[in-house]
């Protein structure tokens, strides 16, 4: 994995930043790293290798239809986690997940 980056991290970060200006949910750390796990566990990853695969990404990124999908997933992920924050382990079962198992 050496040298690959999941470019849709820096989005999902982005995006948050975005659009929990307009709310007054709690901003720490942990609650950020919490709406970044909802969004980035919904969305497709985004691994580049190099410099150049950025750049085209950056420029991809900036379509519609990718900017709705971070939009939505962000945005849920910032009411749920807003909601109840602090409480990171309860919407990952939602899904069915098995991050718990083992
Ligand atoms: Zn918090």
């Amino acid at each position: 994995m050496t040298g690959l980056i999941n470019l849709m991290e820096e989005t999902v970060l982005n995006k948050i930043d975005q659009l929990w200006a307009g709310t007054d949910y709690c901003k720490c750390d942990s609650c950020k790293m919490d709406v970044a796990a909802y969004a980035l566990n919904r969305l497709p990853p985004q691994y580049v290798q190099s410099l150049k695969g950025k750049v085209l990404y950056q420029f991809a990124s900036s379509q519609t239809q990718r900017d709705i999908e971070v939009t939505v997933a962000v945005s849920n992920g910032i009411e749920i986690v807003g909601k109840s924050p602090h409480k990171n382990t309860h919407f990952v079962s939602e899904d069915g997940g098995n991050l718990t198992a083992g």
